[in-house]
């Protein structure tokens, strides 16, 4: 295996890839028809019968609600955000949690509140995204945490920088969880680009971790968690991208997936948009940045998924970064009755009406393909 800044140069070059003998190796011992009968005895127990009856229900009342316009909520969310934690060890320049930006408390998720949330969750939701704001796995129970929730067939999700993967055993121990799918942000490939937005991060323990991720998880034979490498496209690393997929070819993941960013301070949009327009979500009208299409006045995801903090805030989505607008706290209430409550119902009657008048819904990506 190279050395990886010999890798790197070889990149740079645009030379072919060789093989990678120890990664690349498609997983002899077991048959692709072993990996299928896996795949499907994973998924099958996440469908429970309540599930899915939840999931037509609360899809059916979304398009129902649209087609009447009226307010119609029948079940509840298919998805959560459950934010482990919200601090992070690195400091991304246009993440609020890198940027110190943040106003609302930081802390870790205590394990009473996190199992009290997957007693509620677990009868009805079919997937849990275990991020929001900063990095989960400096939760130092992020472990036990991924396997309560893969315990109740629940497909868990994790968004990492991947620093902690570095650590052979912590890498060997996630997998071990197997959890549903795991995405690395690694918005560069070379040290040189990915240094510019992931302050404090080591590109090159990153891709060490990446490898230990896919080399335990072939040892094992396993088809979870599936392995993708994201990489935000930005005006200063969009001409890496054959690069970044010759990566991603080269560590073995399952997909590299490119994201259009989001842009909080449009005075230095243009140094942060990338040129190649289809990967902004933003148009510039009359010298003013706006998203791309047109406000439809609802929003699916106010249906079908829910957000809830380190400490215990239930949020209408994931774009509500700093819990502007709370619609209860599960210290002090049941989920349920969050759901059900005035000040969800009222929210969801805001957006439906005017949206537009949102300044977190006039930044919202919902209806954008904003993933290529
Ligand atoms: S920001 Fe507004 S429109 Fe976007 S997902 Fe959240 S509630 Fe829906």
């Amino acid at each position: 295996m190279d050395h990886p800044v010999a890798f790197h140069a070889r990149l740079k070059k645009n030379r072919p890839l060789g093989p990678e003998p120890d990664l690349l190796e498609p997983p002899t011992s077991r048959p692709r028809r072993f990996l299928w009968g896996a795949r499907l005895r994973y998924y099958l127990p996440v469908f429970t019968p309540r599930r899915v009856f939840n999931a037509l229900a609360i899809t059916g009342s979304y398009y129902l609600s649209r087609l009447l316009r009226r307010h119609l909520v029948w079940g509840r969310p298919l998805s959560y955000f459950v934010e482990p934690t919200n601090l992070c060890n690195l400091r991304c320049t246009e993440c609020p949690v890198g940027l110190k930006q943040l106003r609302r408390p930081q802390g870790l998720m205590d394990a009473s509140l996190y199992q009290n949330v997957l007693d509620q969750i677990a009868p009805t939701a079919l997937h849990v995204l275990l991020y929001f704001q900063g990095e989960s796995f400096i939760h130092p129970q992020i472990i036990p945490f991924i396997r309560s929730a893969v315990e109740r067939h629940l497909l868990v999700e994790i968004s990492t920088n991947g620093t902690r993967l570095a650590n052979a055993e912590f890498a060997e121990q996630l997998v071990r969880t197997r959890l549903w799918r795991l995405i690395v942000s690694v918005d560069g490939a070379s040290e040189e680009t990915y240094q510019i937005y992931r302050q404090k991060g080591h590109f090159h323990r990153v891709l060490r971790g990446i490898r230990h991720v896919v080399e335990v998880k072939r040892r094992l034979g396993q088809a979870f968690p599936q392995v993708v490498l994201q990489f935000l496209v930005m005006r200063h690393n969009e001409h890496e991208i054959p690069a970044i997929k010759a990566l991603g070819r080269q560590l073995g993941v399952d997909r590299v997936v490119l994201k259009s960013p989001q842009i909080y301070h449009f005075s230095d949009a243009e140094a942060i948009l990338p040129t190649n327009p289809r990967f902004r979500r933003y148009e510039k009208v009359n010298g003013t940045y706006r998203l791309k299409g047109s406000f439809s006045g609802y929003c699916r995801k106010l249906w079908i998924g829910s957000v809830i903090t380190q400490d215990g805030q239930v949020l209408p989505c994931c774009f509500d970064k700093d819990a502007t607008y709370p619609l209860g706290n599960l210290n002090q209430s049941s989920l349920a009755a969050v759901w059900r409550s005035g000040k969800t119902v009222s929210f969801r009657n805001r957006v439906i009406r005017h949206r537009e008048k949102i300044p977190m819904c006039r930044n919202c990506s919902e209806g954008l393909r904003i993933f290529f």
